[in-house]
Formats: C-alpha cells, structure tokens, sequence
C-alpha cells in the first residue's frame, strides 16, 4: 500500500500547467527543481502514519480510526489549541523552519472560516454549506492547500479606478448557471506547483462598485487555464555543500488565469464588497491562521541561533564580549517570540460559537517584530562569522580527496575538526548567501504583508486614548 506521502505525490499527476525555465513539468516528483523539497513534504505527511509521531502532528476523525491533520482541529479548549500549536512546531522543527508553507497556513484559514461558518453564513445564504462541504473534503482527503492573495505590481499608485490595474487584477468576466469565469493574475503563490487547491481573494480595499474583482474562491490548481509560472529554482542537490538549498525550496509562482472556469461549489464569496471585506476581518479564521505563522517563526529563530553558537565556539570567537552580546540578544529574540505565542494562547477567548481564538493582538505583534527579527538574526551571523562563510572549498568531497592534508592542516577550528567546520560553514552560507538563504531574508520580511503598513495599523487601530488620557491628567494635576 502507498504511503500517505506517496499518494500526495502521485494527486500532482493531474492536468496542472506548470511552467518551469519555459516548459511544462510533466513529472513534478521526479523533476530536479522539486524532488528534493517534496521528498521532504512526504516524509512530513507519513509522519501522520507513524505511530510515534501521529499524535504530535495529528488528531483523530470523527470515525476515530484515521488522522487528519491538527491545522484542521477545531479548537474549543486551550488543550486543542496546544495540539494545533504542538502540530505546527513538529514540522516546523523538522524542517528548521525553513519550509514556511507546508499548507498547515491555508488549511488554517479553512479551518477557521468552518469555526466561524455560522457567522459567516450571514453574508450569504450558501456560504456555510459550501465551507462544511470543502473543510471535511479538505480535512478528510489530506489536501495541499496555499493562498493566492496579493496582486501583481503594475502600478501600485493607482487602485481599479486605472483600467491598466484593473484589467490585470484577478476578476469575473463571466458568470454562468454553473459558475463564474475568472481572467488576471495573482502575484505569489508559494508551493504553487504542488498545491491542490488555491484559496483566492485580495488585500484590496474594494468599493461597492468594484464588485467584479471581489471574491473569495477556492480553486483546484488543475484547472483549465491556470499557468503556475514558477521562479527560478534554488534547489541544489549537491547535498553536502547544500544541505537546505538541497531540502527546502517550497517554491514561488505567479499564477495566471486565463479565463478559468470555478463552478459555484468553489465561489465562497463574489460580487459584494462588503462581504468580502467582512470576511477577511474576521478575527476566528484570521487568528487561528496567523497563529501558525507564529510558531513555525521560533523554530527558525532557534536554528540560526544553533548556527551562530556553533559558528562562534568553532573559531573561538565567542570568548569575546561583543560577540557574546550579540548571541544573547538571539536568545531574546527567541523568548520573545515564544512569550508572545504562549500569551496568545492562554489569553484565548472563545468567539460567539465558542471556538477559542488565540488573541490577535499578539499575534499582530510577533508578526510585526518577526519583519525585523530575522533580517537582524541574520546579520548577527554574518558579523561572527566573517568571511569564514566564504573561505570554504568550492565542493566539500573533492578538497577533501585531493588535497587532504592542506585540508585538514588549515580549516582546522578551534573546538572542531576541520571537515565539521567546513560542513558548518556552508551550512551557515546557505542560510545567509544562497539564493535560498536571501530569499528566505526577503520572506521574513515580507510574507505577512507590507510591514510599513502592518506597523502603521498596529497604531492606527490602537486604542489611542488608553495612553494619552494619562497623559494630559498629568498636565492638567501638575498645572493646577
Ligand atoms: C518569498 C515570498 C513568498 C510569498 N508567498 C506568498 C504566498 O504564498 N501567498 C500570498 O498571497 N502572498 C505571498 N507573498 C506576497 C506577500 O504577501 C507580498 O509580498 C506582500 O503583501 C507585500 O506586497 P508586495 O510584495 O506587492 O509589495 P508592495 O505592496 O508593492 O510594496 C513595495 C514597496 O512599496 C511600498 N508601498 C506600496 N504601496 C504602498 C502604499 N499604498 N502605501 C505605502 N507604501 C506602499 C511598500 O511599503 C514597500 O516598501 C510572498 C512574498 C514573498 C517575498
């Protein structure tokens, strides 16, 4: 019998356009720009087969036999919200953070749109029996989920008033008794090319009038007329210069639509602005979905800082006062982040259904700081390490085998022998010079949306009053 990977692997031999330097991928298992980071997403779905790890990473189905996994888990008590929690860092942790869209995200935001389905279910009448009917098909079928949400940049001055922006911008052209016909373009979708099903909307503030291109949908990445344009491939299988480049690149696309068809069952939400406006405010789906982003984020802060410890004890550098200093301050970024995850956990509130929602506002936050968290991280390892990043050998077996003795006389560290700093080394450079490791830079920076904006909302949406008031009693009692 296949393994629950495996099945995954061979659900991606459908119809999907995916176009890669030019051409269309016919086999994604076994092409080199996407077998390394799949062979790791299988081992990440078996694990939900594995006796000792299934209970980390899943929960029982209602028949109580099978497992699905926990980013599909309801949370009533803080207990499942700790299941979920546990979930995400277990694959997290597998993968040193550095796969960010394992679909535990997108599963998420389904997840919590089925929480809140009765809430929800007053912007229209079908909306609830269409997200009942894609949550169990998605939870029960063990679906690849990633969403699709940020338009292209043609002109980011001009909003859909500019028929330039407005043309290019995911919209309906069509609607039929079956459904509606969709034509423009989506800007990043990471884990494209291997995704079941995209979940589609827009970070646009619409007006009434821009109906056309207000939607929510959910569309199956083998759709007739999607094109997956895939960016350039970061994988490098050389797997011991490259031990992440080789394991980890999930992938980035732009999607285009040309003229896709999405039957009805598939259009969550269209026409009415201020539904999807509502929609995207809501506060269970949005905070039961940012909350893994959260916890994957420790996992990855906790292995540059297992990096850059190892990187200073193995040059000796980590006697030195500054050097010290800047490791201590990775060590707060890692509490501060997992005080932020435990306080959005245990000051979870239940919502009017009473599924029990993280608090948003630290998770805003830890999003928020995580933007300038991990560029500083980065730039941590880099002062500690020098250029000792850039003194290693082109290709770890050859210098080894060719000249042996040079070798083991002159990368010798100071606390290990020279073949472990050299594999230290290029493991430390691939997360902070390959084009992996910058792309995961620009990641952090970026994937939770503009950060200007997220800080500059952060304040705007304070309750402002709560910290002047004080202010002015002071003037007024201190004048009198
Ligand atoms: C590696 C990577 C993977 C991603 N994966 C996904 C994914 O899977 N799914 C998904 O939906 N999205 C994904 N994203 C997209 C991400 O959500 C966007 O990059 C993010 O929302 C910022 O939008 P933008 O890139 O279009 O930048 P822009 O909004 O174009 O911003 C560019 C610059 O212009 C400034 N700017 C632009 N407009 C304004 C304005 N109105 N006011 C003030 N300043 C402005 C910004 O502050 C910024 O400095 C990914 C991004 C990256 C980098």
């Amino acid at each position: 019998m296949l393994s629950r990977g495996e099945r995954f692997i061979n659900s991606l031999k459908d119809e999907r356009s995916v176009l890669f330097e030019g051409k269309r991928i016919e086999d994604l298992g076994s092409h080199p720009a996407f077998k390394g980071p799949l062979e790791t997403i299988t081992s990440l779905f078996n694990m939900l087969d594995d006796p000792s790890e299934k209970d980390k990473v899943g929960f029982k189905l209602p028949d109580r036999v099978s497992y699905a996994h926990s980013s599909f888990l309801v949370p009533y008590t803080l207990e499942d919200l700790q299941q979920r929690s546990l979930a995400f860092h277990t694959w997290s942790k597998e993968t040193h953070g550095m796969m960010t869209r394992l679909s535990d995200y997108a599963r998420s935001m389904i997840t919590g749109w089925y929480a809140a389905r009765k809430e929800l279910g007053k912007l229209d009448p079908h909306f609830e029996s269409k997200i009942t009917a894609y949550y169990t098909a998605a939870r029960d079928q063990d679906l690849f989920l990633t969403t699709a949400i940020v338009d292209p940049q043609i002109d980011r001055s001009s909003g859909l008033e500019d028929g330039r922006v407005a043309e290019r911008f995911l919209h309906v052209v069509r609607e039929t008794s079956d459904g509606i016909i969709v034509r423009g373009a989506k800007m990043i979708a990471t884990g494209a090319p291997y995704t079941h099903d995209f979940i589609i909307s827009s970070f646009l503030e619409f007006k009434p009038e821009e109906a056309k291109h207000a939607h929510v949908l959910i569309v199956p990445a083998n759709s007739q007329g999607i094109h997956i344009v895939c960016r350039e491939s970061f994988t490098d299988m050389r797997k011991n210069d490259h031990i992440l480049s080789s394991r980890y690149d999930e992938m980035d696309a732009v999607l285009f639509f040309d003229d896709v068809f999405i039957p009805w069952e598939r259009v969550l939400l269209y026409g009415k602005s201020e539904t999807v406006l509502t929609l995207r405010a809501n506060k269970t789906a949005n905070s039961l979905a940012f909350h893994q982003n959260i916890v994957r984020y420790v996992a990855k802060l906790e292995f540059v800082t297992g990096i850059a410890f190892a990187v200073a004890e193995s040059i000796g550098v980590n006697e030195y006062l500054h050097v010290q200093e800047k490791l201590g301050e990775l060590l707060t970024q890692i509490d501060t982040m997992k005080a932020l995850v435990i306080a959005s956990e245990v000051q979870a509130k239940p919502d009017d259904s009473g599924v029990l929602v993280p608090e948003l506002s630290y998770i805003h936050t830890a999003r928020n700081i995580g933007t300038r968290f991990y560029p500083r991280a980065i730039e941590i390892l880099q002062q500690i390490g020098g250029g000792g990043f850039v003194q290693v050998p082109s290709r770890f077996e050859d210098f080894f085998g060719v000249i042996s003795n040079h070798m083991h006389h002159y990368f010798e560290g100071k606390t290990v022998s020279a073949e472990k700093k050299v594999q230290l080394f290029k493991l430390a450079w691939d997360l902070i010079g390959s084009p992996l490791g910058s792309r995961h830079e620009l990641y952090e920076r970026f994937y939770a949306g503009d950060p200007v904006r997220a800080y500059a909302k952060q304040y705007s949406e304070s309750d402002q009053a709560s910290f002047t008031d004080p202010i002015w009693r002071l003037l007024r009692e201190t004048s009198k």
